[in-house]
């Protein structure tokens, strides 16, 4: 095994030579359609001149190029709008977030990045499946048995590459990207935010001007420190400890792309995410004493829940273990606001949930789409941007996070069992469908009532026995 990654568990941006590159997919670049924006140079953090560095006449700054920032810059210049995206890093780099939920389709329509992602060689996931303690597999729950379209089957992603396409995409459409550019702050006058002071990646210091800033700086959460405006949420506060196989057991046929999610005995759960070039991103997630409990050492740490988990043990067996263990804090948190004054926050730079519904770059995207859409048309209106500007991207943002995380936090309820749940309110299978699969412009409010009426029956009548973590457990799944 090599060496483990031990660095803050706040911190994944760790490089890693084990993973493959995206010169390294399967195919190889030049087999893989041409992306709308395969040819445009992204620019690599050319020194600004006096004159770009003080240039006014952008609409929009981003801060990040993840899939939020790229996402928002490439529908502003969509627009036409002049878009500027600086990026600390250098792409492609590392990031952990591979497994999407269906409903990310339709931002990649729009965004005409389906052709890459069909040829990406990425492995096609049309289901989720749980797997009980005791090794008990449940029936797959295959996304098209309830939807009749193309976004039924979506994709499991390597990072890396897959981000790297989409900050290409957003140059294709107009954006002026600037990576190895590591904004400092946000400038503000008379709390509107103007523009932004940035570190060259030679140390030289620049600022950049413009009507708008997006804060799509991810778990950074740039603005959100700086404001005060970071708030964690007590109920969900997790560490995960994650690596790569190459060669590990791929269950047969359309199961062969599952995101596989494995219980761990009432602690928590690990990933099994088939990836490309026949590799599988795993990882454990649980609270920090659970998991810290006789060593601070990641590494030992996942070969001791890897061992003790008979499926998770199983599948990793004839593969071999590639990449650094890395260790992540999965502390949810929510900004006290998604905007002010020419300025908004976007994806995990204005909340973090955990990630166990792959929620994680639908919210980001879906994000960034109604960020720049309300931006662009408060353009058009011919206002400034304020933070009035974006209360319909909030009230959907804060909509969706607050679907998701009720099934989050059922899931994590010792006392609530799916199975049971779906059998006493048969007719709300399609709503639970619904939020799983990221359709959550849908009224949920029935499967909430019903939830909140679950929850209360089961406590009052004493049923916190039926641990959904036992052999039982295999039927869980929705
Ligand atoms: C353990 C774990 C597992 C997860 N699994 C999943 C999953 O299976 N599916 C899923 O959908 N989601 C998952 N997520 C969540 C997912 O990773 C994020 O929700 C997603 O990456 C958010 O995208 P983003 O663009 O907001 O931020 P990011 O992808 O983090 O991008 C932010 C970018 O901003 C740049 N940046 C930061 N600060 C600065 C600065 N000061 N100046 C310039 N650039 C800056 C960074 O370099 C980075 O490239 C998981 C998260 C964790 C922690």
């Amino acid at each position: 095994m090599s060496t483990s990654d031990t660095r803050s568990p706040e911190s994944d941006a760790v490089p890693t030579a084990q993973i493959p590159d995206p010169e390294n997919v399967a195919g190889g670049p030049d087999s893989r359609p041409t992306n709308p924006a395969g040819a445009c140079a992204v620019s690599a953090a050319p020194t600004p001149d006096a004159a770009a560095a003080l240039d006014p006449s952008y609409d929009a700054i981003v801060v990040g190029g993840g899939p939020a920032g790229a996402t928002t810059a490439a529908v502003l210049a969509q627009h036409g709008r002049r878009v500027l995206l600086l990026e600390r890093e250098r792409f492609p780099r590392y990031h952990i977030g591979e497994s999407l939920m269906p409903y990310t389709w339709f931002t990649f329509e729009r965004l005409g990045v389906l052709d890459w992602l069909k040829g990406s060689g990425s492995p096609l996931k049309h289901s989720v499946q749980f797997v009980s303690t005791n090794g008990k597999v449940s029936q797959p729950f295959y996304f098209f048995q309830t939807i009749e379209h193309e976004c039924a089957s979506t994709w499991q992603i390597l990072r890396s590459d897959f981000d790297a396409m989409m900050l290409r995409n957003a140059a294709g459409k107009g954006a002026e990207i600037r990576q190895g550019v590591t904004v400092r702050d946000v400038l503000l006058e008379n709390d509107r935010a103007v523009g932004v002071r940035a570190t060259l990646a030679g140390g030289e210091t620049a600022t950049w001007r413009a009507r708008v800033v997006v804060d799509a700086t991810g778990r950074d959460t740039l603005l959100a420190n700086r404001l005060g405006w970071k708030r964690r949420d007590p109920d969900l506060n997790k560490i995960a400890i994650f690596t790569y196989f190459t060669g590990a057991r791929r269950d047969p046929g359309l199961d062969a792309g599952a995101t596989t999610v494995a219980y761990i005995a009432d602690k928590g759960w690990f990933w099994y995410i088939p990836l490309v070039d026949d590799t599988v991103s795993v990882g454990v997630v649980a609270e920090h004493d659970y998991l810290y409990r006789d060593t601070r050492d990641p590494e030992a740490i996942f070969r001791r829940e890897a061992a003790e988990c008979q499926w998770i043990r199983e599948h990793l067996e004839p593969g071999a273990h590639r990449g650094p263990v890395r260790v992540t804090g999965e502390f949810s948190y929510r900004a006290a606001a998604a905007a002010g004054d020419g300025f908004c926050l976007v994806g995990d730079a204005y909340a973090f949930l955990d990630p166990v519904f792959s929620s994680g770059v639908f919210v980001a995207l879906k994000g960034g789409e109604l960020a720049a859409d309300a931006i662009h048309a408060a353009f058009d209106r011919g206002e400034d941007v304020t933070a009035a500007t974006f209360d319909d991207y909030a009230r959907d943002v804060r909509y969706a996070l607050d679907s998701f995380r009720r099934i989050v936090i059922a899931f994590y309820d010792q006392t609530f069992n799916f199975g049971e749940f779906i059998g006493a309110y048969p007719d709300l299978q399609p709503r639970l469908v619904d939020l799983l699969v990221g359709n959550v412009s849908r009224d949920l409010e029935p499967l909430f009532e019903a939830l909140a009426e679950y929850s209360r029956r089961t406590v009052s009548s004493g049923a916190a026995t039926t641990c959904r973590r036992e052999p039982h457990a295999a039927q869980d799944p929705p």
